[in-house]
């Protein structure tokens, strides 16, 4: 932290300042507006404009819609049961979430965007991930907003541009200006073309800077995963973390289940630190991965893509064991190769941002080395680094299993029981790929940040994916809704302060 002393002379001076450019800063900087139309609001962004946006610009644009705020209620604190966040912040997120409909609805049409019912491509209305716990009386509906991709963030950045609201490129926050007697927040410094810059903020800071995704060593220290890579934006390496750890704040939800968007398999390739998702819906099944020791190590068939990747295991939805299994490799033959684009297309940074098109069936990716291919499975294995008779045993096992319809090692459904036999055969390095991170300050429905008291620290607010509320499991739809609550919550606030001020 920068101590009020060591700044030798302000910048600039805002009412209300807000780093990070994605769905909750833009909410911020609404909120802000809204609560007072003469407000002087700056977004500060890290990336440039072509890059920034965040993980929102590259998500799967889903939207939960609930009409009914006690079964939501009901549903999130189900799914929270094992990291529980308190019940009266629980309660009015889930009022605020009952109300959110006409806000999107006017964004949208604010914004010459369109809001569409339904998943989008679960082929339901709805994607209800854990009905046990009372998903079908809590989601309405799902929705998206076309275009896409990127619709929910053009929408959202569209109603910022139209009132006006600066955006300034290039610019990350790289420490809060802070009284070290009260912890108050008075400021920040903003780099800017290398040169810091102390901007006060009358009203308050509100942290927008999305997750630690694409922090290693976090996802170590934290998470315990040896190796992970981002789906979503590279800028997101825990910035926001790290001021908050400066700032006294007291940290939650580091060690959600799956970071709750789960640990999903993903495709590396050299040219990015972010990774491709591999697609979910198959037309051909005639596929399997395998572990370190060349074994299957999971029901490859299982529907994960409706749980965010979370299985259930001695009557709990935990996470795959994929990031434990570590090398793992899907080996496939060339009627999967041939009928299906392995990556989904619609989301990700690789394919929405850097705008990487993946060919259809696959043999782009396998003349650049990509994906390996040989004419066995031993050539094939060794090309893989791996013992040739183990990958043979692994797969006349599959195959026999698909012949008897039955898999007896880990319950493959049988229209997912594809033997794979049609030569040639190809395999490409599985990773645990990180859709969202929800770790940071422990904080309140005001968006407050708390101290380790549990008391807010004046001036100082958090929104989004940062510290989100969301623990444990995850309902489809809930991050991006999250980061509208939390973020106008934030920016209403901290624009309420400055007027107080
Ligand atoms: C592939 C994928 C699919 C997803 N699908 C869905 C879905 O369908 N529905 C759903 O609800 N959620 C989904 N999510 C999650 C959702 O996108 C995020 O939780 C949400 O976008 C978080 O919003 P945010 O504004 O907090 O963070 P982000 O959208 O990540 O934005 C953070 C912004 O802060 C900037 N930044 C970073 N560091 C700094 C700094 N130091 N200074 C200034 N700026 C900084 C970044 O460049 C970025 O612009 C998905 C995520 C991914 C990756």
């Amino acid at each position: 932290m920068a101590s009020p002393g060591s700044i030798a002379q302000w910048h600039e001076e805002v009412d209300v300042l807000i780093a990070g450019f994605g769905v909750a800063g833009c909410a911020a900087a609404l909120g802000a507006r809204d609560a007072d139309s003469a407000a002087k609001i700056l977004i500060v962004e890290k990336m440039s404009e072509h890059l920034a946006g965040g993980n929102g610009r590259v998500s799967g644009q889903s939207l939960l819609i609930s009409h009914d705020a006690e079964a939501l209620y009901q549903y999130q604190r189900n799914m929270s049961v094992k990291n529980p966040v308190p019940d009266e912040m629980l309660r009015e997120w889930a009022r605020q979430m009952a109300e959110l409909e006409p806000y999107i609805l006017e964004r949208c049409a604010e914004a010459g965007t369109e809001f569409v019912r339904g998943s989008g491509w679960s082929g339901g209305e709805a994607v209800y991930e854990f009905p046990e716990f009372g998903a079908e009386n809590a989601v309405a509906y799902n929705s998206f907003v076309k275009p896409i991709p990127s619709g929910v963030w053009i929408t959202m950045k569209r109603c910022v541009e139209r009132r006006g609201i600066p955006v300034r490129f290039e610019s990350p926050i790289v420490d809060l200006v802070q009284d070290p007697d009260t912890l108050e927040v008075i400021g920040a410094i903003v780099e800017q073309g290398g040169v810091r810059r102390a901007i006060r903020a009358k009203g308050g800071v509100v942290l927008a800077v999305g997750g630690y995704e694409n922090n290693l060593t976090m996802q170590r220290d934290y998470y315990g995963l040896a190796e992970a890579y981002p789906f979503g934006s590279p800028a997101n390496t825990g910035d926001g973390l790290k001021l908050l750890q400066k700032a006294g704040a007291d940290l939650w939800h580091l060690r959600n289940f799956g970071q709750s968007g789960g640990i999903w398999p993903a495709i590396k390739v050299p040219q990015w630190p972010t990774v491709f998702m591999r697609r979910h819906l198959w037309q051909t099944f005639s596929w399997i991965d395998i572990d370190a020791e060349g074994q299957r190590f999971y029901n490859e068939g299982a529907p994960l893509y409706y749980t965010h990747y979370k299985e259930k295991r001695h009557g709990h939805w935990v996470d795959t064991p994929l990031p434990r299994a570590l090398p793992v490799h899907m080996i496939f033959d060339e009627t999967t190769r041939a009928h299906n684009c392995l990556i989904t297309q619609a989301m990700t940074w690789n394919t929405v941002v850097e705008g990487y098109e993946w060919s259809d069936d696959n043999t782009v990716e396998i003349e650049k080395g990509w994906v390996l291919r040989a004419d066995s499975i031993e050539e094939l294995a060794v090309l893989m680094g791996r013992d040739p008779s183990r990958v043979r045993e692994t797969v006349d096992r599959y195959n026999t299993a698909c012949r008897n319809g039955i898999d007896p090692d880990f319950e493959r459904p049988g229209f997912s029981l594809q033997a794979i036999e049609n030569p040639p055969y190809y395999a490409v390095r599985i990773e645990p790929g990180i859709v969202c991170t929800s770790g940071g300050a422990r904080r309140n429905i005001e968006s407050e940040v708390l101290d380790h008291r549990g008391v807010p620290i004046a001036g100082l607010y958090e929104a989004g994916e940062l510290g989100s509320m969301i623990s444990d499991l995850y309902q489809n739809g809930s991050y991006l809704t999250e980061a509208m609550i939390s973020g106008r919550a934030a920016g209403r606030n901290a624009s309420a302060r400055a007027q107080r001020s």
